[in-house]
């Protein structure tokens, strides 16, 4: 049996919401939205004091339900699992 994975057409922009034509899998309401968010991802140790803060912001795909506002990072919540 194969799982239904839906055409996720992912937002290009932060802030941009596309809609996803999936049911949330917690509460079953199909208005989940996915978005852009930035992350921001400390690298390696903490520097000397004064030195400048190292971190690499990457975005992730968050699949957001706007009915019980679940957020899953990465993945599709529409997804088994
Ligand atoms: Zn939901």
């Amino acid at each position: 049996m194969e799982a239904f994975v839906p055409e996720v057409q992912l937002p290009t922009e932060l802030g941009q919401r596309v809609p996803l034509a999936a049911p949330c899998r917690y509460c079953g309401a199909w208005s989940i939205f996915v978005e852009l968010r930035l992350e921001a991802r400390p690298v390696g140790s903490f520097s000397l004091a004064g030195a400048m803060p190292k971190a690499s912001a990457s975005t992730w795909p968050y699949a957001v339900c706007d009915a019980c506002g679940h957020g899953s990072r990465g993945e599709v919540a529409g997804e088994a699992g």
